[in-house]
């Protein structure tokens, strides 16, 4: 199932990239990128050492994979995003997502180090921003550590030990690498857990999929790592 489901995103994108007209496929996105920074040295820096055909190429990435690990077949994906939009603007702060539009603020490009791997990681959280589900209920933490996931899965970026945080949906990293654990019990937990929140999230989830509540989980992943760092 899923070297034919890689295929046929592998088909996919290479249909994209081929063609000059937007192929006619239910399942195809199209990649946006517009520098509104442009006078601003971060909206220079993301022209001369970021670039629209980098970005265009990362969020593609980003996408293949994030369906991957969500394991999403074309008819579970959010049938309403054929667009993703990246904007570079200027705003304070890192990136953030609404809908299928990505934001990026000009002063992360312009002071981070190494852009292009800082931004890489940025695109794959972001872009696991578009496709996952915000059921009802959902706490912040459980959505920002299920994006983290996506980045961690990726190979993307440097991580804390396991362990990492106090609370269970305390968000990022700390939650991504708490759901690494789980992952440990259910290789397709996140993915299964996900399937069950298109309209409504509850914390019985993690029970009904690994059989304890997920305080219990919490405890069990903290007696056996302590603290992380
Ligand atoms: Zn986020």
């Amino acid at each position: 199932m899923a070297p034919l489901l890689l295929s046929m995103v592998g088909l996919l994108l290479l249909t994209a990239s081929g063609a000059a007209a937007r192929p006619v496929t239910v399942n195809s996105v199209k990649y946006v990128v517009t520098n509104e920074a442009l006078p601003t040295l971060g909206g220079k820096r993301f022209e001369s050492e970021v670039g629209t055909d980098f970005t265009v190429k990362v969020l593609r990435n980003a996408t293949a994979f994030a369906w991957k690990v969500f394991r999403q077949s074309p008819n579970e994906r959010k049938q309403d995003v054929d667009v993703i939009n990246l904007f570079v603007r200027v705003v304070p702060g890192i990136a953030f997502t609404v809908g299928n539009n990505i934001t990026i603020g000009d002063d992360y490009v312009e002071k981070v180090p190494s852009v292009r791997v800082s931004i890489t990681e940025t695109y794959f959280h972001e872009v696991a921003h578009v496709w996952q589900p915000f059921g009802e209920g959902q706490p912040i933490g459980l959505i920002e550590g299920i994006a983290d996931y996506v980045v961690l899965k990726a190979g993307l970026g440097t991580w804390a030990k396991p362990g990492k945080g106090t609370r269970w949906d305390q968000g990022y990293d700390a939650t991504a690498l708490f759901l690494d654990y789980c992952a440990s019990f259910r290789s397709t937990f996140v993915a299964d857990l996900i399937r069950l929140m298109p309209v409504k999230y509850s914390d019985s989830y993690f029970e009904q999929l690994l059989g304890k509540t997920v305080d219990q989980l919490w405890a069990d992943y903290k007696a056996k790592y302590g603290d992380g760092q």
